[in-house]
């Protein structure tokens, strides 16, 4: 049976790596497929807008909170599972909720090649496929065998192919914002063996990389904006003279460590003092290139009154 808390006037700063926002009305962790069922039942009884949240790592949470229920998919439902099969590879098959560091440690140590880069980003497997994260030249999209998701109430498996991924989204994020609430429940990734030590060594590799250039001791939701074609957001801002650049003594920044991320110093700013920033820096980057940026990260709420 399923025994599923759901609780009221949840803060969501602490669920938000750039640790600003106000409250859920509601919130839930599921711990298992019945209980997010009985999530989406209590929802539907009492009609109110859900939201899925992952590790809260792409996502800038209104100061207004969530009128609704939020839906964390958490660790309970992150289990990791592995198979070899007869085509020699190994099927890594990871519940939503885990951690993505989790799940690319899990492969290195299995001694499983290509899943390295998964190791330094901050989300859970259900963000990393919703958003087809990627680093170091290599992306969801290409270890992911098949993805387990719910919607509707109906439990669906679909291939990769099926998944529609592109740079920095899937079918999953354009069911979202068609107004669908698809949640992704578990990825079947598929990687050959290859040398233990040398997996071992580059996963080291990429995170001296990452601690070196991104400001990982400061609250932010990472690149703040996506790729721009035949540009990178980060040389752009640093071109309008922007790094390190605040618009009040607020907290909000654009890191004067890595220009393509606004940080959230000592987590001070709100999340209307942080979207103020961006859309400063944007506005700024178009006057002076032309280029426009697209935020890679998500807002979640309503911001100046508009959602
Ligand atoms: C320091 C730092 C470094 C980062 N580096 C990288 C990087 O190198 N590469 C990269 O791609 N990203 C990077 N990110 C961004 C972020 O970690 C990724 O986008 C990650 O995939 C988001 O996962 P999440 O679980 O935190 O998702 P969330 O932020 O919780 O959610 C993001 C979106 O996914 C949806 N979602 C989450 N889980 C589910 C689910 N189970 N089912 C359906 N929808 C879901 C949410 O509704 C939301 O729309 C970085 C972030 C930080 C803070």
């Amino acid at each position: 049976m399923p025994d599923l808390s759901i609780k009221e006037n949840i803060s969501l700063a602490p669920y938000s790596t750039f640790r600003a926002g106000g409250p859920a009305r509601f919130f839930a962790e599921p711990s298992n497929e019945n209980e997010l069922t009985e999530a989406f039942r209590f929802a539907g009884e009492k009609g109110l807008d859900v939201f899925i949240l992952g590790n809260g790592s792409n996502c800038l949470i209104s100061d207004k909170g969530f009128d609704g229920l939020v839906i964390k998919i958490g660790k309970q439902m992150g289990e990791i599972t592995s198979e070899v099969r007869e085509d020699g590879l190994t099927y890594v098959t990871a519940g939503a909720g885990c951690l993505l560091s989790r799940f690319g440690n899990y492969c290195a140590d299995l001694g499983l090649e290509g899943a390295e880069f998964a190791c330094g980003i901050p989300g859970t497997v259900g963000g990393a496929v919703f958003m087809n994260a990627g680093a170091y030249g290599r992306e969801i999209k290409d270890i992911c065998v098949s993805v387990r998701y719910l919607e509707d109430g109906k439990m669906n498996e679909i291939s990769a192919s099926e998944c529609g991924f592109s740079y920095r989204t899937s079918i999953f994020d354009r069911k979202a914002s068609k107004g669908g609430i698809p949640v992704i429940v578990s990825m079947t990734a598929a990687l050959p063996k290859g040398d233990k030590d040398k997996i071992l060594k580059y996963v080291e590799e990429l995170r001296q990389k990452r601690t070196a250039s991104q400001p990982l001791d400061v609250p932010s939701a990472g690149s703040t904006f996506k790729r721009p074609e035949g540009h990178f957001a980060a040389k752009l801002i640093e071109d309008s003279g922007l790094k390190g650049f605040a618009l009040d003594d607020s907290g909000a920044q654009v890191s004067p460590k890595h220009a393509g991320f606004v940080v959230n110093n000592n987590g001070s700013a709100s999340a209307e003092d942080i979207l103020k920033l961006i859309d400063y820096v944007s506005g700024k980057v178009f006057e002076d290139s032309g280029v426009r940026l697209e935020k890679e990260v998500r807002l979640i709420g309503e911001f100046g009154g508009k959602a």
